[in-house]
């Protein structure tokens, strides 16, 4: 080959890209020819200024694995090669993981334990609640009972008063007797109609098992029986009453101790009673 086209090896060679017989051709020409070894010296400096001014690379992948199993073997002492490729290094739990998973189980232990006190909370609202409730139900009923009763009374009084301004009242007069000294009544007729109260007073509270009982005995006759009642611990009564006509005229009115639901004939003992003529 000639000089000229030796020369043009040049290039090449200088970066090391020429094929292995080429290059021993090319040596055997710089031997003889000194301008092709004065360009080539030429030629490698340019090659070096080249490389320092050349752009950073990103290694390819073969080149990078050999790189890293390099520091690898310096740093562990492992043996090179197959080790590599599929080997797999776990990672270590990052702090912050343990931190963010210790907070969200306290959040969820902190949420449970607030329902856990809201739930109590509320189920003993409803026990009070409740409680209230049945209270005032018992409130209720009793104020309920009280109007009724002095409705009752309010009643009574009225009716009592009408008959006590009635130009037809008769009244008679109860005195307590030995069993009940302290006790006195009145009781007040319509003599038209029969219409009557009695007004006790002093008499003492009745028994839970006993009932005050009103008798009406006509002079000649057997005790005729009128209403039960009881009174309470001031001893006062109001009790409206229906004059049977037989005891109209001249009978004796009387007030015994009886069983609660009352009695046919008189058993016990008298309370009150207008004089017997
Ligand atoms: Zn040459």
């Amino acid at each position: 080959m000639e000089h000229q086209v030796y020369q043009q090896l040049l290039v090449p060679h200088s970066l090391d890209a020429l094929e292995v017989s080429e290059a021993r051709e090319l040596e055997a020409h710089l031997e003889t020819c000194a301008e092709c070894r004065a360009e080539l010296v030429a030629l490698r400096d340019g090659a070096a200024l080249l490389a320092y001014a050349a752009e950073p690379a990103t290694p390819g992948p073969e080149v990078r694995a050999r790189i890293l199993e390099s520091v690898r073997v310096k740093r562990t002492g492992d043996s090179p090669g197959a080790v590599l490729t599929g080997r797999v290094v776990p990672l270590k739990p990052r702090a912050n993981w343990n931190v963010w998973t210790m907070g969200l189980r306290l959040a969820a232990g902190l949420a449970f334990l607030a329902l856990l006190i809201g739930l109590v909370v509320l189920w003993r609202r409803e026990v009070k609640l409740r409680q209230e409730i049945v209270q005032l139900d018992h409130q209720l009923n009793n104020q309920q009972h009280e109007l009724a009763r002095d409705r009752d009374m309010l009643a009574r009084q009225r009716e009592a008063l009408a008959l006590l301004n009635s130009p037809d009242a008769k009244r008679l007069e109860l005195a307590g007797s030995q069993t009940a000294q302290n006790a006195r009544g009145s009781f007040v007729y319509d003599q038209k109609t029969g219409k009557a109260v009695l007004l006790a007073d002093g008499l003492p509270a009745t028994p839970a098992d006993k009932a005050y009982e009103l008798w009406f005995i006509p002079k000649g006759h057997s005790p005729v029986p009128g209403r039960i009642f009881t009174v309470d611990s001031s001893g006062h009564a109001l009790l409206p009453e229906q004059m049977p006509v037989d005891a109209m005229q001249n009978a004796v009115i009387a007030i015994t101790l009886e069983p609660k639901r009352g009695s046919a004939v008189p058993t016990g003992a008298i309370y009150l009673s207008t004089p017997s003529s």
